[in-house]
């Protein structure tokens, strides 16, 4: 799924916002960029409340920064749909969900056919997995995924949507003819009760404990930009622990993995610091003018505002579609999710001290003729295959396994990549090696439980082509450090 930078807040954008196309570098317009999730109030606008501030810090202060404003402090750190308040759900479904009750941004993600190429092979491929099954579909939005389990051969299909979309859904459901089969559900997935009894399910044990264990496959598009933003795998930990069979139920993704890779991107990049530096000096002219026009001087609000430009013009990830020879090392697994054994805790970031989150690129120079190292992208995969973990053991295997992948490898997707740039892009130099030693740390933000904030950390040294990782070093950069708001 994911919109995502489109027309979440419609009650203060203009049409403009819903006729951004996906696929057109959608954050260069301001529009467009405060539209996805940004809003902490309903009625608030949002285009402040999400900035960070910029980080070029001393060691004392970067200790400071983490205790506050970089590690998840959202109240427990959980989003609304589970155990929120009515005013926290309320604001979550201006947020996030609202987006998700229009047809037009349902199909914006139906007409992604990469994802929809992926996920009808990994259902149709396999469909003697689904034959006689009872699948569960984690936010069914148009129900699509849905119609594909029935028509696979699945005797019953919970199709489970907050919005009402649900109600679109029952529509496809009948014109498809399958309406036999799916029942939709409206409401949060961490909410809804089957209906198990009538439907006589049976669970795999007979435990008290798990007698809502009656389901024996869960499909779900639940990914987000860089796969964790949106938080929606929460909702689906959720759903597996309470409704998945433990032991031969199966996940569809079954396993998802996050990718980070150093970049040319240096057209894009200078965009920005240029479309920064036109602000700072448009400040400039409009202190000037409110001094002789109108008799204050706003020069103290300089620094304030030169910080809040700075964080949305160069600390903002952004949304690209890179080309496949934009990566310019082997792309790094920053981190690896079962889908069958991954924790709240996986779905909250990635954290320091988990050795998938430091890097160690190796950028030849000769490989990458005339390029720049501009940023670092990341992007994530997604499998749909057999269980792999040690419960799963006896699990029904898939015949056919499929395959999702959002890199710049494999073209267009509506997730794109996520690009952080650098504040000073690095040459390469014919004839050397650029080597990129750093980690990447990422948690929810402050404000909003379902965004992200990212921390790179890296140095960079140079040494001769040819020579070994611990060769003689030519050139030895600094330590820098950024974080990143994903908007
Ligand atoms: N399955 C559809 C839609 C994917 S988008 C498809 O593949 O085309 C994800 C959907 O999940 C959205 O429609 C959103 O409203 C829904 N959703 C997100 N969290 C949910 C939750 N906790 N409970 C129920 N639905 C949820």
């Amino acid at each position: 799924m994911n919109f995502r930078h489109l027309f979440a807040s419609l009650s203060f954008l203009g049409t403009e916002a819903l006729h951004t196309p996906i696929g057109s570098s959608p954050f260069r317009s301001r529009i467009s960029r405060i539209s996805a999730l940004t809003a902490n109030s309903i009625t608030s606008v949002p285009s402040t409340s999400l900035r960070r501030r910029p980080y070029s810090l001393s060691l004392k202060s970067k200790e400071k920064m983490a205790d506050s404003n970089f590690v998840n402090a959202t109240e427990k750190g959980d989003i609304p749909t589970f155990d929120g308040s009515e005013k926290a759900k309320a604001t979550d479904f201006a947020n996030y969900f609202c987006s998700y009750a229009q047809l037009y941004h349902q199909k914006q993600m139906l007409a992604d056919h990469n994802r929809m190429a992926a996920y009808h092979s990994a259902i149709m491929g396999n469909a003697d997995a689904f034959k006689d099954k009872v699948v569960m579909d984690v936010g069914t939005g148009s129900g699509i995924l849905a119609v594909w389990a029935a028509q696979a051969g699945a005797k019953r299909v919970y199709a489970v949507e907050y919005t009402n979309m649900a109600s679109h859904a029952r529509s496809l459901m009948e014109a498809n003819g399958v309406a036999d089969i799916v029942t939709v559900i409206q409401g949060a997935v961490e909410d809804i009760e089957l209906p198990f009894e009538e439907h006589n399910l049976q669970p795999e044990s007979d435990s008290e404990d798990s007698k809502y264990q009656v389901v024996d496959i869960i499909i779900s598009e639940w990914m987000g930009y860089f796969l964790l933003r949106e938080s929606m795998l929460d909702s689906l930990i959720r759903a597996r622990d309470k409704f998945l069979k433990p032991k031969t139920g199966l996940m569809f993704p079954s396993h998802t993995t996050m990718y980070l890779s150093p970049i040319h991107d240096e057209e894009e990049r200078k965009i920005s610091n240029h479309e920064y530096g036109g602000a700072m000096n448009e400040w400039s002219e409009f202190v000037e003018s409110t001094k002789s026009v109108y008799g204050v001087n706003m020069g103290v609000l300089a620094k304030d505002y030169e910080r809040e430009q700075k964080e949305y013009y160069l600390l903002s990830s952004r949304w690209a579609e890179l080309p496949a020879n934009a990566v310019l090392a082997t792309p790094a697994m920053v981190k690896q999710l079962d889908m069958c054994t991954c924790t709240l805790a996986d779905s909250k970031g990635l954290f320091s001290g988990d050795p998938n989150t430091e890097f160690d690129f190796e950028v030849v120079s000769d490989d990458n003729p005339g390029a720049i190292i501009s940023g670092y992208a990341g992007w994530f995969t997604a499998d749909f295959k057999s269980r792999t973990d040690e419960e799963g053991k006896g699990a029904p295997l898939l015949s056919n396994p499929a395959f999702l992948s959002t890199g710049p490898e494999n073209g267009y997707t509506h997730w794109g990549q996520q690009v952080f740039h650098l504040l000073s892009s690095i040459p390469l130099i014919q004839g050397e090696t650029t080597r990129l030693q750093g980690s990447l740390e990422m948690t929810r933000s402050k404000e909003n439980a379902r965004l992200y904030n990212c921390r790179i950390r890296y140095s960079s040294t140079r040494r001769k082509a040819g020579e070994s990782k611990d060769g003689k070093v030519l050139m030895k950069g600094g330590v820098v450090e950024h974080v990143y708001q994903i908007p």
